[in-house]
Protein backbone atom coordinates (compact mmCIF):
# COMPACT_ATOMS: atom_id res chain seq x y z
CA UNK A 1 0.00 0.00 0.00
CA UNK A 2 1.37 3.63 -1.08
CA UNK A 3 2.33 5.44 2.35
CA UNK A 4 0.02 8.57 1.00
CA UNK A 5 -3.19 5.87 1.23
CA UNK A 6 -1.97 4.68 4.66
CA UNK A 7 -1.84 7.75 6.43
CA UNK A 8 -5.22 8.54 4.71
CA UNK A 9 -6.55 5.34 6.20
CA UNK A 10 -4.82 5.78 9.54
CA UNK A 11 -6.50 8.89 9.66
CA UNK A 12 -9.49 8.64 8.71
CA UNK A 13 -10.48 4.85 8.20
CA UNK A 14 -11.86 2.53 7.62
CA UNK A 15 -12.91 3.71 4.84
CA UNK A 16 -15.41 1.78 1.60
CA UNK A 17 -13.96 -0.09 -0.83
CA UNK A 18 -15.00 2.13 -3.54
CA UNK A 19 -13.57 5.27 -1.85
CA UNK A 20 -10.24 3.44 -1.50
CA UNK A 21 -10.01 1.78 -4.75
CA UNK A 22 -10.79 5.47 -6.58
CA UNK A 23 -7.28 6.73 -4.41
CA UNK A 24 -5.27 3.99 -5.20
CA UNK A 25 -6.40 3.78 -9.09
CA UNK A 26 -5.74 7.65 -9.58
CA UNK A 27 -2.50 7.08 -8.19
CA UNK A 28 -1.22 4.16 -9.85
CA UNK A 29 -2.51 5.49 -13.66
CA UNK A 30 -0.29 8.53 -12.97
CA UNK A 31 2.39 6.82 -11.58
CA UNK A 32 2.93 3.93 -13.65
CA UNK A 33 3.54 2.40 -17.47
CA UNK A 34 0.82 -0.12 -16.90
CA UNK A 35 0.69 -1.22 -20.66
CA UNK A 36 3.01 -3.72 -22.88
CA UNK A 37 6.24 -5.58 -22.21
CA UNK A 38 7.61 -4.65 -18.44
CA UNK A 39 3.92 -3.70 -17.74
CA UNK A 40 1.32 -4.90 -15.25
CA UNK A 41 -1.23 -6.36 -18.29
CA UNK A 42 -1.82 -6.18 -22.03
CA UNK A 43 -4.53 -5.32 -23.41
CA UNK A 44 -6.59 -6.66 -26.58
CA UNK A 45 -4.94 -3.23 -29.24
CA UNK A 46 -1.72 -3.77 -27.77
CA UNK A 47 -2.09 -7.76 -28.81
CA UNK A 48 -2.98 -6.43 -32.50
CA UNK A 49 -3.86 -3.41 -34.72
CA UNK A 50 -6.65 -5.33 -36.05
CA UNK A 51 -8.38 -4.51 -32.85
CA UNK A 52 -8.37 -0.96 -33.37
CA UNK A 53 -8.94 -1.44 -36.78
CA UNK A 54 -12.10 -3.27 -37.00
CA UNK A 55 -13.55 -1.07 -34.07
CA UNK A 56 -12.46 1.99 -36.12
CA UNK A 57 -14.36 0.37 -39.47
CA UNK A 58 -17.49 -0.57 -37.36
CA UNK A 59 -17.98 3.13 -36.99
CA UNK A 60 -17.30 4.62 -40.57
CA UNK A 61 -19.70 1.78 -41.59
CA UNK A 62 -22.48 2.99 -38.72
CA UNK A 63 -21.81 6.75 -39.32
CA UNK A 64 -22.46 6.05 -43.11
CA UNK A 65 -26.18 3.99 -42.53
CA UNK A 66 -26.79 6.60 -39.69
CA UNK A 67 -26.43 9.36 -42.01
CA UNK A 68 -23.52 11.14 -42.31
CA UNK A 69 -23.59 13.77 -39.47
CA UNK A 70 -21.01 16.27 -39.66
CA UNK A 71 -19.33 16.85 -37.17
CA UNK A 72 -19.35 13.88 -35.40
CA UNK A 73 -18.22 13.53 -32.01
CA UNK A 74 -15.35 10.69 -32.01
CA UNK A 75 -15.05 9.54 -28.51
CA UNK A 76 -12.72 7.24 -26.57
CA UNK A 77 -12.42 6.64 -22.72
CA UNK A 78 -9.32 5.88 -21.01
CA UNK A 79 -6.84 5.47 -24.23
CA UNK A 80 -4.01 4.39 -22.73
CA UNK A 81 -1.40 4.57 -25.05
CA UNK A 82 -3.71 5.89 -27.55
CA UNK A 83 -3.08 2.58 -29.64
CA UNK A 84 -6.43 1.48 -30.07
CA UNK A 85 -7.86 5.17 -31.72
CA UNK A 86 -4.07 5.99 -33.42
CA UNK A 87 -5.04 2.15 -35.40
CA UNK A 88 -8.63 3.24 -35.57
CA UNK A 89 -8.20 6.47 -37.32
CA UNK A 90 -5.36 4.84 -39.83
CA UNK A 91 -7.97 2.84 -40.74
CA UNK A 92 -10.48 5.19 -41.16
CA UNK A 93 -8.21 7.49 -43.04
CA UNK A 94 -8.11 5.17 -45.75
CA UNK A 95 -10.74 3.69 -46.19
CA UNK A 96 -13.91 6.48 -45.16
CA UNK A 97 -12.13 9.59 -45.91
CA UNK A 98 -15.57 11.67 -45.92
CA UNK A 99 -15.74 10.01 -42.08
CA UNK A 100 -12.06 11.32 -40.97
CA UNK A 101 -13.20 14.45 -42.12
CA UNK A 102 -16.27 14.99 -40.42
CA UNK A 103 -14.54 13.41 -36.95
CA UNK A 104 -14.08 15.97 -33.76
CA UNK A 105 -11.59 14.01 -31.81
CA UNK A 106 -12.27 13.57 -27.87
CA UNK A 107 -10.45 12.00 -24.91
CA UNK A 108 -11.33 11.57 -21.53
CA UNK A 109 -7.89 10.69 -19.57
CA UNK A 110 -6.98 11.98 -15.73
CA UNK A 111 -3.42 10.43 -16.03
CA UNK A 112 -1.51 13.89 -17.09
CA UNK A 113 1.26 11.42 -18.17
CA UNK A 114 -0.48 9.34 -20.19
CA UNK A 115 -2.30 12.04 -21.91
CA UNK A 116 1.55 13.52 -23.13
CA UNK A 117 1.88 10.01 -24.23
CA UNK A 118 -1.58 10.42 -26.02
CA UNK A 119 -0.36 13.52 -27.64
CA UNK A 120 2.28 12.29 -29.81
CA UNK A 121 -0.05 9.51 -31.31
CA UNK A 122 -3.52 11.10 -31.82
CA UNK A 123 -3.07 14.79 -33.55
CA UNK A 124 -6.12 17.72 -32.73
CA UNK A 125 -7.60 15.50 -29.92
CA UNK A 126 -9.38 17.35 -27.27
CA UNK A 127 -9.03 15.95 -23.51
CA UNK A 128 -11.37 15.84 -20.76
CA UNK A 129 -11.53 14.54 -17.16
CA UNK A 130 -15.06 13.58 -17.68
CA UNK A 131 -17.64 12.73 -20.00
CA UNK A 132 -19.63 15.62 -18.23
CA UNK A 133 -17.43 18.51 -20.21
CA UNK A 134 -17.64 16.57 -23.58
CA UNK A 135 -19.45 19.10 -26.29
CA UNK A 136 -23.23 18.08 -26.37
CA UNK A 137 -24.27 19.56 -30.17
CA UNK A 138 -22.94 17.10 -32.49
CA UNK A 139 -24.08 13.20 -32.39
CA UNK A 140 -21.04 11.01 -30.62
CA UNK A 141 -19.34 7.82 -31.55
CA UNK A 142 -17.93 6.75 -28.63
CA UNK A 143 -15.49 3.85 -27.77
CA UNK A 144 -14.19 2.48 -24.73
CA UNK A 145 -11.73 -0.63 -24.15
CA UNK A 146 -10.76 -1.67 -20.37
CA UNK A 147 -12.63 1.39 -18.82
CA UNK A 148 -15.29 -0.35 -16.55
CA UNK A 149 -13.37 -2.65 -15.13
CA UNK A 150 -10.94 0.20 -13.82
CA UNK A 151 -14.09 2.34 -12.15
CA UNK A 152 -14.14 1.69 -8.18
CA UNK A 153 -16.54 -1.15 -6.84
CA UNK A 154 -18.24 -1.69 -3.76
CA UNK A 155 -18.35 -5.18 -2.11
CA UNK A 156 -21.23 -6.47 0.08
CA UNK A 157 -20.40 -9.12 2.35
CA UNK A 158 -23.13 -12.18 4.04
CA UNK A 159 -22.11 -12.72 7.89
CA UNK A 160 -23.92 -15.11 9.97
CA UNK A 161 -26.01 -12.01 10.91
CA UNK A 162 -26.63 -9.99 7.64
CA UNK A 163 -24.98 -8.36 4.82
CA UNK A 164 -22.05 -5.90 5.17
CA UNK A 165 -20.17 -2.52 3.51
CA UNK A 166 -16.57 -3.99 3.07
CA UNK A 167 -14.62 -1.30 4.04
CA UNK A 168 -10.80 -0.76 4.24
CA UNK A 169 -8.35 -0.06 7.54
CA UNK A 170 -4.76 1.24 7.19
CA UNK A 171 -3.44 -2.29 7.82
CA UNK A 172 -4.50 -3.64 4.38
CA UNK A 173 -7.66 -5.55 6.24
CA UNK A 174 -11.52 -5.46 5.67
CA UNK A 175 -13.69 -4.44 8.37
CA UNK A 176 -16.50 -5.41 8.87
CA UNK A 177 -18.35 -3.32 11.11
CA UNK A 178 -21.16 -1.21 9.62
CA UNK A 179 -24.53 -2.68 7.72
CA UNK A 180 -25.40 -2.96 3.84
CA UNK A 181 -28.22 -0.86 2.58
CA UNK A 182 -30.21 -3.69 1.75
CA UNK A 183 -31.64 -1.82 -1.10
CA UNK A 184 -28.26 -2.22 -3.31
CA UNK A 185 -28.65 -5.85 -2.92
CA UNK A 186 -31.19 -7.53 -5.17
CA UNK A 187 -33.97 -9.88 -3.48
CA UNK A 188 -32.50 -12.84 -5.01
CA UNK A 189 -29.47 -12.83 -3.66
CA UNK A 190 -30.31 -11.33 -0.18
CA UNK A 191 -30.54 -14.78 1.19
CA UNK A 192 -26.99 -16.01 0.55
CA UNK A 193 -24.96 -18.18 2.16
CA UNK A 194 -22.30 -16.47 4.91
CA UNK A 195 -19.35 -15.72 3.44
CA UNK A 196 -21.00 -14.75 0.15
CA UNK A 197 -19.43 -11.48 -1.87
CA UNK A 198 -21.55 -9.07 -4.01
CA UNK A 199 -20.07 -6.48 -6.13
CA UNK A 200 -21.87 -3.41 -7.49
CA UNK A 201 -19.82 -0.88 -10.03
CA UNK A 202 -21.79 2.42 -9.06
CA UNK A 203 -19.17 4.37 -10.71
CA UNK A 204 -19.88 2.43 -14.06
CA UNK A 205 -23.66 2.32 -13.47
CA UNK A 206 -23.37 6.16 -13.39
CA UNK A 207 -21.56 6.13 -16.65
CA UNK A 208 -23.76 4.10 -18.66
CA UNK A 209 -26.87 5.97 -17.30
CA UNK A 210 -25.26 9.30 -18.23
CA UNK A 211 -23.87 8.15 -21.49
CA UNK A 212 -27.09 6.91 -22.29
CA UNK A 213 -28.76 10.30 -21.60
CA UNK A 214 -26.23 12.15 -24.05
CA UNK A 215 -26.33 9.43 -26.85
CA UNK A 216 -30.05 9.77 -26.60
CA UNK A 217 -30.19 13.65 -26.65
CA UNK A 218 -27.35 14.20 -29.06
CA UNK A 219 -27.64 10.82 -31.49
CA UNK A 220 -24.94 8.45 -31.99
CA UNK A 221 -23.60 4.76 -30.11
CA UNK A 222 -21.16 3.93 -27.69
CA UNK A 223 -19.06 0.84 -27.35
CA UNK A 224 -17.79 -0.87 -24.33
CA UNK A 225 -15.38 -3.60 -24.42
CA UNK A 226 -14.09 -5.36 -21.22
CA UNK A 227 -13.54 -8.56 -18.98
CA UNK A 228 -16.55 -9.45 -17.38
CA UNK A 229 -20.38 -11.36 -17.01
CA UNK A 230 -24.35 -10.99 -16.69
CA UNK A 231 -24.80 -10.26 -13.65
CA UNK A 232 -26.34 -9.81 -11.16
CA UNK A 233 -24.68 -12.86 -9.28
CA UNK A 234 -22.25 -13.50 -6.15
CA UNK A 235 -18.78 -13.46 -6.77
CA UNK A 236 -15.19 -11.57 -6.03
CA UNK A 237 -13.99 -10.48 -8.81
CA UNK A 238 -11.30 -7.87 -7.48
CA UNK A 239 -8.09 -8.30 -8.69
CA UNK A 240 -4.88 -6.73 -8.73
CA UNK A 241 -2.47 -7.14 -10.98
CA UNK A 242 1.65 -6.45 -10.90
CA UNK A 243 3.79 -6.93 -13.13
CA UNK A 244 2.03 -9.79 -14.91
CA UNK A 245 1.09 -11.53 -12.16
CA UNK A 246 -1.69 -11.25 -9.61
CA UNK A 247 -1.35 -9.47 -6.09
CA UNK A 248 -3.53 -9.06 -3.00
CA UNK A 249 -5.31 -6.33 -3.51
CA UNK A 250 -5.56 -4.50 -0.81
CA UNK A 251 -1.50 -5.02 0.29
CA UNK A 252 -0.69 -3.63 -2.78
CA UNK A 253 -3.44 -0.70 -3.11
CA UNK A 254 -1.77 2.12 -5.65
CA UNK A 255 1.08 -0.41 -6.46
CA UNK A 256 -0.30 -2.37 -8.37
CA UNK A 257 -3.02 -2.96 -11.87
CA UNK A 258 -6.01 -3.21 -9.39
CA UNK A 259 -9.92 -3.69 -11.69
CA UNK A 260 -12.69 -6.05 -11.23
CA UNK A 261 -14.61 -7.94 -13.20
CA UNK A 262 -17.90 -5.61 -15.39
CA UNK A 263 -21.34 -6.74 -14.74
CA UNK A 264 -22.84 -6.32 -18.03
CA UNK A 265 -26.37 -6.71 -16.59
CA UNK A 266 -25.91 -4.15 -14.30
CA UNK A 267 -24.58 -1.38 -17.66
CA UNK A 268 -27.19 -2.83 -19.81
CA UNK A 269 -29.92 -2.18 -16.99
CA UNK A 270 -28.82 1.49 -16.18
CA UNK A 271 -27.96 2.19 -19.89
CA UNK A 272 -31.22 1.08 -21.08
CA UNK A 273 -33.45 3.43 -19.39
CA UNK A 274 -31.77 6.39 -21.62
CA UNK A 275 -31.37 4.49 -24.88
CA UNK A 276 -31.42 1.31 -26.71
CA UNK A 277 -28.39 -1.37 -25.53
CA UNK A 278 -27.65 -4.27 -28.03
CA UNK A 279 -25.28 -7.13 -26.73
CA UNK A 280 -23.23 -8.07 -25.17
CA UNK A 281 -21.57 -10.44 -27.06
CA UNK A 282 -18.74 -12.60 -26.31
CA UNK A 283 -15.65 -10.59 -28.12
CA UNK A 284 -14.77 -13.53 -30.15
CA UNK A 285 -17.87 -13.58 -31.95
CA UNK A 286 -18.00 -9.99 -32.08
CA UNK A 287 -14.46 -9.35 -34.03
CA UNK A 288 -15.16 -12.40 -36.42
CA UNK A 289 -18.55 -10.85 -37.00
CA UNK A 290 -16.41 -7.70 -37.72
CA UNK A 291 -13.79 -9.57 -40.27
CA UNK A 292 -10.96 -10.10 -37.86
CA UNK A 293 -10.16 -13.62 -39.83
CA UNK A 294 -10.60 -12.09 -43.34
CA UNK A 295 -8.37 -8.78 -41.63
CA UNK A 296 -5.59 -11.26 -40.26
CA UNK A 297 -5.42 -13.46 -43.97
CA UNK A 298 -4.79 -10.02 -45.71
CA UNK A 299 -1.95 -9.20 -43.14
CA UNK A 300 -0.58 -12.46 -43.59
CA UNK A 301 -0.18 -12.13 -47.28
CA UNK A 302 2.99 -11.18 -47.89
CA UNK A 303 4.38 -11.15 -44.30
CA UNK A 304 7.39 -13.11 -43.08
CA UNK A 305 7.13 -16.63 -41.19
CA UNK A 306 7.64 -15.32 -38.52
CA UNK A 307 5.29 -11.83 -38.82
CA UNK A 308 2.61 -14.03 -40.25
CA UNK A 309 2.95 -16.33 -37.21
CA UNK A 310 2.68 -13.48 -35.24
CA UNK A 311 -0.54 -11.96 -36.50
CA UNK A 312 -2.10 -15.41 -36.25
CA UNK A 313 -1.03 -15.91 -32.67
CA UNK A 314 -2.35 -12.41 -31.84
CA UNK A 315 -5.64 -13.33 -33.85
CA UNK A 316 -6.52 -16.80 -31.60
CA UNK A 317 -5.44 -14.65 -28.30
CA UNK A 318 -8.06 -12.37 -29.25
CA UNK A 319 -10.72 -14.34 -30.05
CA UNK A 320 -10.00 -18.28 -28.73
CA UNK A 321 -12.80 -18.87 -25.88
CA UNK A 322 -9.76 -20.24 -23.66
CA UNK A 323 -7.72 -17.15 -24.21
CA UNK A 324 -9.89 -13.67 -24.51
CA UNK A 325 -12.92 -14.41 -26.72
CA UNK A 326 -15.37 -15.63 -24.22
CA UNK A 327 -14.24 -13.46 -20.97
CA UNK A 328 -14.33 -10.41 -22.73
CA UNK A 329 -17.65 -9.20 -24.67
CA UNK A 330 -19.08 -6.22 -26.28
CA UNK A 331 -22.07 -3.92 -25.41
CA UNK A 332 -23.35 -1.21 -27.63
CA UNK A 333 -25.73 1.44 -26.32
CA UNK A 334 -27.19 3.39 -29.25
CA UNK A 335 -29.53 6.18 -29.92
CA UNK A 336 -33.12 5.87 -30.71
CA UNK A 337 -33.09 6.50 -34.64
CA UNK A 338 -29.45 4.97 -35.18
CA UNK A 339 -29.36 1.44 -36.32
CA UNK A 340 -27.21 -0.69 -33.85
CA UNK A 341 -23.50 -1.16 -34.55
CA UNK A 342 -22.18 -3.90 -37.20
CA UNK A 343 -21.41 -7.36 -34.66
CA UNK A 344 -24.13 -6.94 -32.78
CA UNK A 345 -27.08 -8.95 -34.41
CA UNK A 346 -26.45 -11.89 -36.81
CA UNK A 347 -29.83 -10.99 -38.88
CA UNK A 348 -29.84 -8.96 -41.93
CA UNK A 349 -25.16 -8.37 -41.87
N1 LIG B 1 -8.14 1.58 -23.33
C1 LIG B 1 -6.72 1.35 -23.13
C2 LIG B 1 -6.28 1.51 -21.67
C3 LIG B 1 -7.06 0.80 -20.61
S1 LIG B 1 -6.44 1.13 -18.99
C4 LIG B 1 -6.34 0.00 -23.68
O1 LIG B 1 -7.22 -0.77 -24.01
O2 LIG B 1 -5.15 -0.28 -23.79
C5 LIG B 1 -7.54 2.33 -18.35
C6 LIG B 1 -7.37 3.73 -18.89
O3 LIG B 1 -8.38 4.56 -18.30
C7 LIG B 1 -6.06 4.44 -18.59
O4 LIG B 1 -5.77 5.29 -19.66
C8 LIG B 1 -6.40 5.26 -17.32
O5 LIG B 1 -5.53 6.32 -17.09
C9 LIG B 1 -7.80 5.68 -17.64
N2 LIG B 1 -8.65 5.94 -16.48
C10 LIG B 1 -8.88 5.09 -15.44
N3 LIG B 1 -9.82 5.59 -14.61
C11 LIG B 1 -10.20 6.78 -15.15
C12 LIG B 1 -11.16 7.77 -14.78
N4 LIG B 1 -11.89 7.63 -13.68
N5 LIG B 1 -11.30 8.85 -15.57
C13 LIG B 1 -10.57 8.99 -16.70
N6 LIG B 1 -9.66 8.08 -17.12
C14 LIG B 1 -9.46 7.00 -16.35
Amino acid sequence: MTPHLRDLLAREGPLPLARVLWLASQHYYATREPFGRGGDFVTAPEISQMFGELIGLSLADLWHRAGRSDPLLLVELGPGRGTLMADALRAIGRAAPDFRAAVRLHLVERSERLRAIQKERLEGAVWHDSIATLPTEAPLLLVANEFLDALPIAQFEKLADGWVLRRVTAQGHFDRSVGANLAFIPDTLRNAAPGSVYERNFAAEQLAADLAARIGRQGGAALILDYGYEGPVLGDTLQAIHQGRFADPLATLGEADISAHVDFGAVRMAAGRHALVAGPVAQGEYLQRLGIDQRAETLRRGASIERAAAIEAARVRLTAPAAMGALFKALAIHAPGWPAPAGFSTAGE
